[in-house]
């Protein structure tokens, strides 16, 4: 009889588990269905394009149903409300109810407020194409009012946080700006693009010099840093730092982390800190009809004490791989191990500069290399899930 496989989620790991699992299943052996809260597919990577207007939205959120065509994969357009592993139950927010013989849970992550009195209520976030479009409308409206007001919190824009997401959109935001600004005939010198950083570095992750290229690099073009100053608070348009200052923006974006879906810590599943415990297969550590995929998954590699991160490229392979262990599972065959290959950090300083560690020997990139590399690493990704069509407008 036909197996039951539902897939909450579809970003990297869900629609790479969806798409794999089809290559050693049929429909007659297993009904596969995908579920996700929109009916496109988004490239997370490429938001902070979209939120500065340098992309069009249909480059960066892709229809599912053109993605999973002939593929007998059954889509339901929902958000999840809630699921019970005990139970082999997913409530969907259309009241249905969905039951399986395996789960995938691709439900990613949500954005880490650390309890911060005001953030949540006075901030704007980077997590779907709504919200980068949210971004960029919201930036036009204030430069145009700033033209009429002249009040300084209009030109004011403050991006607070300074790991990839918050460095990759003050980059794309300092190319934009100038334009923008001369739309509405007002002088760029007068705007204040911040960005700060409670650790003591932008862009922990790589290495000094390459730190020093980046910030040197936005400095140019008009970014002010503010590092070791932690946000402590905020209060409508007023922003605190811990050291006391207060900064008044209208335009306050936070890229200061994510965290687990809650969901998944709900569930019943066996969680670390919000994320779900995995074995070597990807399947959860407490049951064994649930497998995980990307940043709702947290995976060490075996002697490893930090987790694997909550990037991209390991939820693509992660995806695929529980593609293959779903019918493993579902067929009595032997699992495959998972063995994460990190292949590097990108990080876009705009639409002409980026810096960037590669491959094996982490070989280090600056300019046209790295921004080449990049593009190269979308090109590559929406090959692969013969999602090119998207960047045809
Ligand atoms: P992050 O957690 O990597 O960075 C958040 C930054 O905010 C940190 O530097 C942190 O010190 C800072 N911060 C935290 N609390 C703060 C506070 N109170 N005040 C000021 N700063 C504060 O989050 P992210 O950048 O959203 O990245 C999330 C994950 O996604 C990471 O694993 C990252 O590698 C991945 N990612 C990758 C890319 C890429 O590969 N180009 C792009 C975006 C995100």
């Amino acid at each position: 009889m036909s197996k039951k496989i539902v897939i909450i989620g579809a970003g990297y790991g869900g629609l790479l588990s969806a798409l794999t699992v089809r290559k050693y299943l049929n429909q007659s052996e297993a009904e596969v269905t995908l579920v996700n809260q929109t009916p496109t597919h988004q490239i997370i990577t490429e938001l902070h394009r979209l939120a500065a207007g340098n992309v069009s939205e249909q480059a960066v959120a892709m229809p599912l149903e053109k993605l999973i065509k002939n593929k007998d994969i059954a889509l339901r357009i929902a958000k999840v409300e809630s699921f019970a592993v005990d139970k082999k139950q997913v409530q969907l927010s259309d009241g249905s109810f969905l039951t399986y013989d395996a789960l995938v849970v691709a439900l990613g992550s949500t954005t880490a407020y650390f309890g911060i009195p005001g953030l949540e209520e006075n901030s704007l976030v980077l997590k779907s194409a709504d919200e980068a479009n949210y971004i960029r409308k919201h930036v036009e409206e204030r430069i145009r009012e700033f033209a009429n007001s002249g009040k300084e919190e209009d030109a004011t824009i403050l991006i607070g946080g300074g790991g990839l997401t918050g460095v990759e959109l003050v980059g794309e935001l300092a190319d934009e700006l100038p334009e923008l600004t001369k739309k509405y005939g007002v002088d760029y010198n007068k705007i204040k693009l911040l960005l700060v950083e409670a650790g003591p570095k932008v862009l922990p992750m790589l290495s000094d010099e390459l730190i020093d290229r980046a910030m040197q690099s936005l400095e140019s073009r008009g970014v002010q840093f503010l590092t070791g100053l932690p946000v402590t608070g905020v209060e409508g348009n007023v922003v605190d730092l811990k050291d006391g200052q207060k900064i008044k923006t209208n335009t306050f974006v936070w890229t200061g982390g994510v965290q687990g879906n809650p969901l998944v810590g709900e569930s019943g599943l066996e969680v670390n800190r919000g994320r779900a415990t995995v074995n070597q297969y990807l399947q959860s550590t407490s049951h064994q009809d649930v497998f995980i995929a990307g940043d709702s998954a947290v995976y060490f590699k075996p002697g490893e004490e930090r987790p694997q991160p909550p990037t991209a490229q390991i939820a693509w392979q992660m995806g695929e791989l529980i593609g293959y262990n779903l019918y493993a599972y579902l067929m009595g065959k032997d699992f495959e191990e998972f063995s994460p290959v990190n292949s590097g950090t990108l990080a876009s300083l705009g639409r002409k500069d980026a810096v960037a560690t590669v491959g094996a020997n982490a070989t280090q990139l600056k300019g046209m290399p790295a921004s080449l590399m990049k593009e190269a690493s979308n090109i590559r990704y929406l090959s692969h899930i013969k999602g090119l069509f998207s960047l045809a407008y």
